[in-house]
């Protein structure tokens, strides 16, 4: 599998893309091109136009949740499809309001919106993409408890139970593609080693929602060094301070927009 960075908060020196506080990337396997989340703007297609890919033509959109800082290009993307209609694979609960600070901060697009385009495929169970890649639905409390981030409409916290993943079953294990993690990255983990039947996590790249050094930042990574881990990128929503903790124990990458991995 080939994974492509679209859009991050960090981009590399010397290499001219735009970066946004905000997650995309672009996957090809099997024949078949994902586009995982889609940033804040229309920033991911600029990079993905730079880069070459046809990121508007893909096979499927899959939302890591609902946060506009993974939703926020789907307007410019339905602009950039022209007449194409793809499968949009996400958790049923991804298009609910979301606010923070009394700011909304869900999806910009409604589900009818976008049913205009996409056969919309809202699952809180797994669905397999390709052979190798599955879109893990809503993930279990397997390892740690889910944090509330922000409210939903009606005051109460939102759980985020829209918050999945991609895992790919590779040679040497499962590699995860995470949005920010809202679920735990160590429950993400434990279930797409369930999901897919692996022993071992062979990598993992996206947010880990570890912001600070805490005490569930201490456990994640304690969990990381333990699992071994094979290769750990971490960016988007992982702090400065948890990477450089991090980077004492484990051999971590830095992510950038352009980034490419390949994954066998
Ligand atoms: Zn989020
Ligand atoms: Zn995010």
């Amino acid at each position: 599998m080939k994974l492509t960075v679209l859009t991050d908060n960090n981009t590399y020196i010397d290499r001219y893309f735009l970066g946004e506080p905000a997650f995309s990337c672009f996957l090809e396997t099997g024949g078949r091109r994902v586009l995982l989340d889609t940033g804040y703007s229309d920033v991911f297609l600029k990079n993905a136009g730079k880069l070459g890919l046809p990121a508007a033509d893909s096979d499927f959109v899959v939302l890591s949740h609902g946060h506009n800082d993974h939703t926020g290009g789907l307007r410019p993307l339905m602009a950039a499809m022209g007449d194409r209609r793809s499968a949009l694979v996400a958790h049923p609960a991804v298009f609910e309001s979301k606010f923070d600070g009394g700011e909304p901060v869900g999806s910009p697009v409604t589900a009818e919106e976008l049913s205009e385009r996409f056969d919309l495929r809202l699952s809180a169970e797994p669905v397999w993409l390709t052979e190798r890649l599955v879109f893990l639905g809503e993930i279990p409390e397997l390892a740690e408890p889910r944090m509330p981030v922000g409210t939903l409409s009606d005051g109460s916290p939102d759980r985020c139970l829209d918050d999945s993943a991609l895992a790919y079953r590779g040679e040497n294990g499962v590699y995860i593609v995470t949005g920010c993690s809202h679920s735990g990255i160590c429950n993400i983990a434990e279930y797409a080693k369930q999901v897919t039947g692996q022993r071992r996590v062979a990598g993992i790249l996206g947010g880990f929602h570890l912001l600070e050094r805490d005490r569930r930042s201490r456990r994640a990574l304690e969990y990381l060094e333990r699992e071994a881990v094979g290769e750990l990128w971490p960016c988007h929503c992982t702090g400065f301070r948890v990477r450089a903790e991090m980077a004492r124990t484990m051999d971590i990458g830095e992510v950038g927009v352009g980034l490419e991995l390949e994954w066998k």
